[in-house]
């Protein structure tokens, strides 16, 4: 399919199937600089990478209204290749990673927003905090520790599998999760409002669970080689 039909055709089609609620970051991993300026020049300002030094060597090439999500594994010692230009990190796993993004968004003079992980798969290679461990450490937020940084909400990738009752059981258990903890901390966190769940394979699904950002790569840009 993404052969036979051209990037305009699929970045109009994705962009008509979300509700105007629902924001797209492009994940532009392994995709060239002049790949993601082609997607840029056809409107899309959010882009989502994974790997800091690509990221990182990357983004001088690209213009500077581009709002960049991190969304892959976040090791502390790479915080700060990406902390003077991030927007949002989506893949905060506890307090020792805030402590460091903090700090890195302090000697740049930046506010940094993040995400806290949920791991809500079953399998056991996905990153992040169990619903719970992610509850304690939005209610035990600090906020002169972490002052700053944003608290936006909260991040989850389902399960790969073809069970589609499965992948809705998992977003929906985080958007519960999701839910609750904005009627609790929403007034002290009057940004808590992003809930990201949903890639291209799963992305109606996490819409209907109650997702606020999907996280689309294949179904816009083809399959990664
Ligand atoms: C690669 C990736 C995506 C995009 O996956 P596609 O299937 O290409 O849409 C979304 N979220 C995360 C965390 C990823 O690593």
């Amino acid at each position: 399919m993404p052969e036979r039909t051209t990037l305009a055709e699929r970045y109009a089609a994705m962009r008509s199937s979300l509700p105007p609620h629902v924001n797209l970051v492009a994940v532009s991993k392994t995709r060239s600089a002049e790949e993601v300026r082609a997607l840029y020049d056809l409107g899309q300002r959010a882009f989502g990478e994974n790997y800091p030094q690509e990221l990182r060597e990357k983004q001088p090439l690209l213009p500077t209204d581009i709002e960049w999500h991190f969304i892959g594994h976040l090791q502390r010692n790479k915080v700060k290749y990406i902390a003077p230009f991030i927007h949002l990190i989506h893949s905060v796993d506890g307090p020792e990673l805030l402590d460091e993004i903090h700090k890195r968004a302090v000697a740049v003079n930046r506010r940094i927003g993040v995400l806290v992980q949920v791991h809500i798969a079953q399998e056991e290679t996905k990153h992040g905090l169990d619903l719970e461990e992610a509850r304690a450490l939005v209610q035990h937020w600090d906020p002169v520790r972490w002052s700053a940084l944003e608290l936006r909400g909260a991040m989850g990738m389902a399960s790969n599998t073809e069970d589609a009752a499965q992948v809705a059981r998992e977003f929906t258990a985080l958007s519960h999760l999701f839910q609750a903890l904005k009627n609790e901390v929403g007034a002290e966190h009057p940004r808590f409002d992003t809930l990201s769940m949903g890639m291209s394979g799963d992305a109606p699904i996490a819409i209907a669970a109650g997702s606020t950002l999907v996280r689309v790569g294949t179904a816009l840009f083809g399959p990664r080689t």
